[in-house]
């Protein structure tokens, strides 16, 4: 049970049960019974709690750590309404990865993500990276939702823009018939252009292709990182070239306006 209604998501609407205090607890016995080495805390959005959940983000932490200081710990958080001390609560356990999803594009947002705001998203994600000096952040988002070309690049500057390190660019596809139809089934060459200049434009792990998720290989990507933190950071200009040249010849899809 979610407090947000996205339009693509399936969960459903309504007030979640309170939070159950041993969650933590009973999650990291679980971690460390599986003997996971990396794990992805995530949650649906608390807009009904305070601090919108933070705090029980940053106990399970501490409680995986207590019993497993070995474990990597990537964080897939909400938006948290914007609530700078929030996002410290979370950060001062120092997960190694804090990822939030942008999800699409700002044009599509009164649709695809109606209580969430663009600009929040991509602050939480700056403010993310001013905090924790040595901390990886990671965003992600859907094609096939109709979005265009030349909004999908802007999102990939803006994402950059806000020092993401990761990234995963997948297809949506329709979890219930009362959910956003599919627009588009987006080609595999296209996922993969997206990935170059993605990874062009310097983020140091990028995931993209029709079956990738928010969690795809995610233990991947961080052993990635150091490898790749010499990645080449595009002047802004040369950015600009990538409108017209790289993608050229895909067949990219002309504004289709869900509006
Ligand atoms: S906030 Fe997350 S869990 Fe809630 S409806 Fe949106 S996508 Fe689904």
């Amino acid at each position: 049970m979610c407090t947000r209604d996205c339009g693509f998501c399936a969960v459903e609407h309504g007030t979640p049960f309170p939070l159950n205090a041993s969650e933590p607890e009973t999650v990291a016995r679980a971690v460390t019974e599986l003997k996971l080495q990396y794990v992805v805390l995530t949650s649906v959005t608390r807009d009904d709690l305070q601090d919108g959940g933070a705090s029980h983000y940053a106990e399970a932490i501490r409680a995986i750590r207590t019993l497993d200081p070995g474990v990597k710990i990537e964080v897939l958080i909400p938006d948290l309404k914007g609530d700078p001390t929030a996002l410290e609560t979370i950060l001062k356990e120092q997960p190694d990865v804090l990822n939030h999803n942008v999800e699409t594009v700002p044009r599509l947002y009164p649709q695809v993500r109606p209580q969430a705001d663009y600009r929040r998203s991509l602050e939480l994600l700056k403010r993310a990276k001013e905090i924790g000096s040595s901390l990886l952040t990671k965003s992600g988002f859907m094609l096939g939702l109709g979005e265009i070309q030349e909004e999908v690049l802007d999102l990939l500057a803006d994402l950059r823009g806000v020092g993401c390190d990761f990234l995963t660019i997948g297809q949506y596809l329709q979890p219930r018939s009362d959910r956003l139809p599919v627009v588009r089934y987006v080609l595999p060459e296209e996922f993969e252009d997206y990935r170059r200049i993605a990874q062009e434009l310097g983020f140091k792990g990028v995931a993209s292709g029709p079956f990738v998720r928010s969690s795809f290989h995610a233990s991947q990507m961080l052993r990635m990182a150091p490898i790749n933190k010499m990645k080449l950071q595009i002047p802004k200009a040369q950015r600009a070239g990538y409108r017209s040249s790289p993608t050229k010849g895909r067949g990219f899809p002309e504004r289709k306006c869900l509006c």
